[in-house]
């Protein structure tokens, strides 16, 4: 027994049967969501319950797909901290600030949930492979949890994609392509492809299954807040995984009466280079146009036509919150100053929250008493760093060495 009750599109209503693997609607051809049955759930569990179970997604296995059983393809994903940044705050003018840090889980980003979820189901309604196009931590993680659940996988990735989550994909055994473009280029030929081989497509956005793992953060925050939500939330928006999978579990726990009160403002954060959300919002349009010669060193915002973008605009006018594009200086400023004064090595999607909210902050649009939520989606290591200068070698006699260094450390 599972608690879903249906899958539904997004923009058609279109209920589906559950019990197939599902792409996009087979109606109108949109994104697909799964409902679930919300009283029953709420009558099948507490919040003592929860309280009492391991950490890690699954613990909030009644809002999940899967089927009474079923065993999760896991590495641990899930449970990250929420971290205080009081120096941040300061720095910044703020009052309460959090980050979700997600760079602690497998893999080294949050792509890790989704993948995992939509292995898991996917594998379990019998895909006997899987292809994806990524702009680099969705192709990793999906490599590392197919070869979890020994299945084969096929990677699409842009040319000049981090190589880190190149060779995550292939050190996990993925076959890995990369190919001239962006992401949207990896997906026009992993929808051809898919068919062909008759593996799960995974794209972003394109099955309902990856959004459920990415919920489980929105599902994480409450929990880590008490049982509330934040004023506000930063995410650094590529596809939008998380931006419509952290409202959803806002939407269930209220359904379950397990929160009550106002969602937060949700802001996009995206980078100048590649920022359809942000034109999109500031033209007041209800879909977003793809965003020509898309270029960022933050990765996962390299996305110039999102599947979702019109999900993603409503949430963001819905909630009363905005989107806001950063430049590649900023990034880098702010990836290094988050390290600096709070230990944080955060990827650059990451630090342009960092550098969104400042311009927040000097627009008025966030005050001091808001207590403000950053989702740090990936670890910095991941990347090539920041420019920063070389270290001092230490080189000469002992003396010389011990001066070199007592210069340097100002003492
Ligand atoms: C994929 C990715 C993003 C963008 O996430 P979406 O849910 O696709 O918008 C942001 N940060 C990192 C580190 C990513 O890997």
């Amino acid at each position: 027994m599972s608690f879903v009750s249906y899958v539904e599109c997004t923009v058609c209503g279109a209920a589906h049967d559950f019990t197939r693997p599902l792409n996009v609607c087979e109606i109108c051809g949109q994104m697909l969501a799964v409902r679930y049955d919300l009283p029953k759930v709420a009558a099948a569990v507490t919040k003592q319950d929860l309280a009492a179970r391991p950490p890690g997604m699954y613990r909030f296995r009644e809002l999940t797909p899967l089927a009474d059983g079923e065993e999760p393809v896991t590495l641990g994903e899930g449970g990250t901290p929420l971290l205080p940044l009081p120096r941040l705050a300061a720095h910044l003018g703020l009052g309460t600030l959090w980050a979700k840090d997600e760079g602690q889980n497998p893999t080294g980003s949050f792509k890790a949930r989704g993948l995992g979820m939509a292995i898991t189901r996917a594998r379990t309604l019998g895909a006997p492979g899987f292809v994806i196009p990524s702009a680099g931590n969705a192709g990793g993680a999906a490599a590392v949890y197919a070869a979890r659940a020994g299945l084969p996988c096929v990677v699409i990735v842009p040319r000049g994609t981090p190589p880190a989550a190149i060779f995550e994909a292939q050190i996990a055994g993925a076959h890995v392509f990369t190919i001239e473009g962006s992401i949207a280029t990896a997906g026009k030929v992993v929808a051809k492809v898919a068919p062909l081989l008759g593996w799960f497509d995974l794209s972003t956005l394109k099955e309902p299954y990856r959004l459920e793992g990415k919920k489980t953060m929105g599902l994480e925050l409450a929990e880590q807040l008490g049982w509330r939500m934040p004023d506000v939330l930063l995410y650094p928006t590529g596809g939008g995984t998380g931006l419509v999978g952290i409202p959803k579990a806002f939407e269930e726990l209220v359904g379950m009466k397990w929160l009550s009160g106002m969602p937060p403002r949700f802001y996009a954060v995206q980078a100048d280079g590649c920022a359809p959300i942000v034109r999109a919002f500031d033209d007041k349009a209800e879909v977003t146009t793809a965003w020509d010669n898309p270029t960022t060193h933050a990765a996962g915002l390299r996305v110039p036509s999102p599947f979702a973008g019109r999900q993603m605009l409503r949430i963001l006018r819905d909630s009363g919150g905005g989107a806001v594009a950063v430049s590649e200086q900023e990034i880098q400023d702010a990836q290094r100053l988050i390290a600096r004064v709070e230990g944080i090595w955060t990827s650059p999607e990451g630090a342009a929250l960092v550098a969104a909210l400042q311009r927040l902050k000097d627009a008025d649009a966030v005050t001091r008493g808001a207590e403000i939520v950053l989702m740090f989606t990936g670890a910095g290591i991941k990347y090539d760093p920041p420019a920063l200068p070389a270290p001092v070698d230490l080189a000469g006699s002992e003396t010389e060495i011990l001066a070199q260094v007592r210069r340097a450390v100002g003492r």
